[in-house]
C-alpha cells in the first residue's frame, strides 16, 4: 500500500484545532482507499519561536522537503506582534516559502450552493462561481530591484523574466485542462514593458496548449469583471502584485473567510493551508471552521498526490454537510439546521468522505 509523507504544521492560534480536522478526514478517506499517510509534526510560527527561538527552525525545512506535500494550518498571534520583524512569526513564514520555491498560488474561489446567502453580491451574480486564481508567487514587483526610499523618493522595479512567467503559465494551464479549459491572464500591457513581455510569453506558452483557450485582460477591468460577472473566468493568470489583489476580491465572493483554501506550489513540494490567519479571536473555544483547511487537504490529494478520486470525495462531503445544513458558527445566520463545533463539523464530513462512493 502507498503510504504518503506528509509534514504537518499545525502553527498558532486555531492552527492545531482546524489540521486536527483535516487530518481526520484525510484518514477516513484513506481507509476507503489503497493508500495511507505518515503524518511527521514539525514546527513553524510563534509556537516555534517559543520553544525552539526561531519561527522557521531548520528542522522544518528539511522534514517538509523530505516529504511528499505539506498540510498547514496558520501562524501568528499578539503574543509575537513585539518581537523583532525576523524573530516574528509571519517572516518565518515569508522564509519557509521561499526556501521551498513555491512559484505559484493557487487559490480557488467557489461559491457553495447552499451559501449564495453568505456573499455581499446578489445570488445571481455569485451563483455556481468556480474560479482559480493562479498567482506568480515570488518575482514581480514585491522582489525586484532596484528598490528602496529617502525622505522625498520611494522606488520599486517590477521584474519579470521569460522563464518566471513561462513556469507559472505552464502551471495555469496545465490547471485549466482539468477544469475547464479557458485561462485569462490579467495584465496591464497597454502601460507597461514587463506586461507586454507577460502577455507575450503567455501566448507563446499557450501555443503547447492548444485545447485551452487563452485570453488576455487588463488588470482595471478585470477587477471590475469580477464583481461584475465572475462566473465568465475559469483560470485568472496573473503576476504577483495583481493576483494578490485580485485573489483577495474573488476569494470575499465567496462569503466567509473560513471556507478558502489555497496551494503554493513550486518544483520541489507543495504548501496546502487555508488563506486564512489564525484568528486568535476565537482560538481554543472549538468554533473555528476548517473547512477550509480541510478543502486545503483536497487540494493536496489533487496536486501533489495525483489521488483525484480521493480529493473528489471530501469535496463533496464538504458540499453535503454543507447541503444538509450543518454549519460552524461564522456561517450560523445562513439556513443552519444545526450548528456545530469545529471538531463536530470535521467528523461529519469524514463520515461523509469516507461513504462516498462516486
Ligand atoms: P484572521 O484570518 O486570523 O482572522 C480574521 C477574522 O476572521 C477573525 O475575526 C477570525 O475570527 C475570522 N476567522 C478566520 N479564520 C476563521 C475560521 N476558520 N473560522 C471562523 N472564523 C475565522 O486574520 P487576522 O485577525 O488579521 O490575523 C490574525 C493573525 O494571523 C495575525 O497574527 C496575522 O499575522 C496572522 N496571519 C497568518 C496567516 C497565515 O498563517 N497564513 C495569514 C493571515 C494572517
Amino acid at each position: 500500500m502507498k503510504k504518503y509523507k506528509i509534514a504537518l504544521i499545525k502553527g498558532d492560534g486555531i492552527g492545531p484545532e482546524i489540521v486536527d480536522e483535516a487530518v481526520k478526514v484525510l484518514d477516513a478517506v484513506a481507509s476507503c482507499c489503497d493508500f495511507d499517510f505518515a503524518y511527521e509534526e514539525v514546527l513553524m510560527g510563534g509556537c516555534a519561536y517559543d520553544i525552539t527561538g526561531d519561527p522557521l527552525p531548520q528542522e522544518t525545512i528539511t522534514t517538509s522537503l523530505n516529504s511528499d506535500a505539506v498540510l498547514f494550518g496558520a501562524i501568528g498571534g499578539e503574543k509575537w506582534d513585539s518581537l523583532p520583524r525576523e524573530k516574528r512569526p509571519e517572516s518565518g513564514l515569508l522564509r519557509f516559502r521561499k526556501e521551498l520555491g513555491v512559484y505559484a498560488n493557487l487559490r480557488p474561489a467557489v461559491v457553495y450552493d447552499e451559501l449564495v446567502n453568505a456573499s455581499s453580491l446578489k445570488p445571481e451574480i455569485i451563483k455556481s462561481v468556480d474560479i482559480m486564481v493562479v498567482r506568480e508567487l515570488i518575482g514581480g514587483i514585491y522582489f525586484g530591484e532596484p528598490k528602496g526610499r529617502d525622505e522625498n523618493k520611494g522606488w520599486n522595479t517590477m521584474v519579470y523574466t521569460r522563464s518566471e512567467i513561462e513556469r507559472i503559465a505552464h502551471q495555469a494551464f496545465k490547471i485549466a485542462q482539468k477544469r475547464d479549459k479557458r485561462v485569462c491572464s490579467i495584465d496591464k500591457a497597454n502601460v507597461l514593458d514587463v506586461s507586454q513581455l507577460w502577455r507575450d510569453v503567455v501566448t507563446e506558452v499557450s501555443a503547447e496548449y492548444p485545447d485551452v483557450e487563452l485570453t488576455h485582460m487588463y488588470v482595471d477591468n478585470a477587477a471590475m469583471q469580477l464583481v461584475l460577472n465572475p462566473k465568465q473566468f475559469d483560470v485568472m493568470l496573473t503576476g504577483n502584485i495583481f493576483g494578490d489583489i485580485l485573489s483577495d476580491e474573488a476569494s470575499m465572493l465567496c462569503g466567509s473567510i473560513g471556507l478558502l483554501p489555497s496551494a503554493s506550489i513550486g518544483d520541489k513540494i507543495g504548501v496546502y493551508e487555508p488563506i486564512h490567519g489564525s484568528a486568535p479571536d476565537i482560538a481554543g473555544q472549538g468554533i473555528a471552521n476548517p473547512i477550509a483547511t480541510i478543502a486545503s487537504a483536497s487540494m493536496m490529494l489533487k496536486y501533489a498526490l495525483h489521488e483525484e478520486e480521493a480529493a473528489n470525495k471530501i469535496d463533496r462531503a464538504i458540499k453535503r454537510a454543507l447541503s444538509e445544513g450543518y454549519r460552524t458558527k461564522d456561517l450560523a445566520q445562513y439556513d443552519a439546521k444545526e450548528v456545530c463545533s469545529t471538531s463536530e463539523i470535521g467528523s461529519i464530513i469524514a463520515n461523509y468522505a469516507a461513504k462516498c462512493k462516486h
